[in-house]
């Protein structure tokens, strides 16, 4: 089946001539402020036929500049890690409140099935504009829904309602031997004592004095200890495996190593929705479908994904439905299969194969978005951070913008936690 291609909205063709067309004229004043009124309704247009082309799209910034200059040479470029070059330039999307995407306000039903949980005015505000209809399945074909999903329906008001606390979540973070002492003990100084027992994380060593800190919660998946594509599938695989194993959890989710994850905001986001549904949380890298082509049949796919290292969550009925080609090592067939890194994988496993939506959060971030682009203001509302400490595209890190309280905090994600959360513990000074 064709797939439909993207028009490019954004080409304006009638800039140049309007230009040229200006000092033509010598006919008269009126003529002139006739012309001029007319170039400038002409530039308001334009202006706003671009924005509206990619609703949320900011002018390009400096960093997809810098990316794009031929002077940084493709062997300065970030890894692609398998990823398409418009897939690395990044998520384009603006931070404006809200934070899901495609959000269509579901008037009456909303009202009669809001889920009623403990907020201010103000986040109730923001929830609302959250608040969406049902998503819609697309049929199983070779294209997803060309709209990422329209987000979720609220929990409705069941009798045996409970609100998601902590014990609901199963937190798995990926990692490697050679992160343990520096991102591992980063996550077990902030971040890591909202859940403790809910996180575990996934390596690929023994390590004893990190099984300790963690009270048994390093699992050694024996996953080559490499960056490969089958190699990182094969460790988010394991994270399938033992979310089957343990059963009795809500959600799914899965960070990096070089996330911060805010679990109050992230609890504060799931009790909006009903976890009986089969849901699926994250943050596209692009703003359009990306594409994949099974090695096996030359079949060609295109569909949304959620871009890994900013964190994605899934209901516990999709998780279930997702094992078939997530656990005991499938991902990695999977994935080699249209040989794609596991988050565009699990990507098309969810749209294609399942017929289910991405539902776009804006509140994940990864850091191929400029960490400095979210508002130091809203970075509490935000449920995953990141960092790049050595970012070649900006040539210097790319992290949040937090002012330091401490030394030693290059991520700043020390201070940004003992600054919110000093009652959650962490290595916060002046305790
Ligand atoms: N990672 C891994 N094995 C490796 C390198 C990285 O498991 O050999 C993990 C790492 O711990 C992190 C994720 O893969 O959770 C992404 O790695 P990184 O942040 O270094 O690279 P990115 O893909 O974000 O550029
Ligand atoms: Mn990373």
């Amino acid at each position: 089946m064709p797939w439909r291609t993207h028009s490019n909205q954004n080409q304006i063709t009638s800039d140049d001539d309007d230009d040229d067309m200006m000092p033509r004229y010598t006919c008269g004043k009126t003529l002139k402020i006739v012309f001029g009124a007319s170039y400038a309704l002409m530039v308001f247009l334009v202006i706003k036929h671009q924005f509206r082309a990619y609703p949320g799209v900011k002018p390009r910034s400096v960093y997809e500049d810098d990316l794009r200059s031929p002077s940084l040479g493709a062997d300065r470029a970030p890894p692609s890690h398998g990823r398409s070059r418009d897939e690395m330039l990044g998520n384009r999307l603006g931070y404006d409140d809200g934070g899901v995407d495609n959000i269509r306000v579901n008037g009456g039903v909303r009202e009669s099935t809001r889920m009623k949980i403990q907020t201010t005015n103000e986040e109730d505000a923001v929830w609302d504009k959250l608040l969406v209809g049902p998503a819609k399945s697309p049929s199983k074909s070779n294209s997803s829904s060309g709209q990422p999903g329209k987000g979720v329906y609220i929990s409705p008001k069941l009798p045996d309602y409970r609100p998601t606390d902590i014990s609901d979540l199963f937190i798995g973070v990926k990692t490697t031997g050679a992160y343990h002492s520096s991102r591992v003990q980063l996550i077990l100084d902030t971040w890591h004592s909202f859940a403790p027992e809910q996180i575990y994380f996934f390596t690929d060593v023994k390590d004893p004095v990190y099984e300790e800190k963690t009270n048994g919660h390093m699992v050694n998946t024996d996953c080559p200890d490499t960056h490969k594509l089958t190699a990182l599938a094969c460790k988010t695989s394991s994270i399938f495996t033992m979310f089957e194993k343990i059963k009795d959890k809500r959600w799914l989710c899965h960070v990096d190593d070089d996330n911060y994850l805010n679990v109050p905001e992230l609890l504060r986001f799931l009790n909006h929705f009903d976890h009986h549904q089969e849901l699926f949380f994250g943050r596209e890298s692009i703003n359009y479908r990306t594409l994949a082509i099974d090695r096996d049949t030359n079949e060609t796919y295109r569909f949304w994904f959620a871009t890994g290292g900013g964190g994605v969550c899934f209901s516990k009925p999709l998780t279930y439905r997702m094992m078939k080609y997530t656990s005991k090592g499938k991902l990695a067939k999977t994935a080699e299969k249209i040989g794609r890194p596991d988050d565009i994988t699990i990507g098309f496993i969810v749209e294609i194969l399942l017929g289910k939506s991405l539902t776009r959060v804006r509140k994940f971030n990864s850091h191929i978005q400029k960490m400095s682009d979210i508002p130091t203001r809203d970075l509490i509302k935000q449920i995953t951070l990141s960092y790049c400490l050595n970012d070649r595209r900006e040539l210097g890190p790319n992290v949040i913008d937090f002012r330091p309280i401490m030394k030693d905090d290059p991520t700043r994600f020390k201070s940004f936690h003992c600054t919110y959360y000093r009652k959650f513990g962490g290595m916060c000074p002046y305790d």
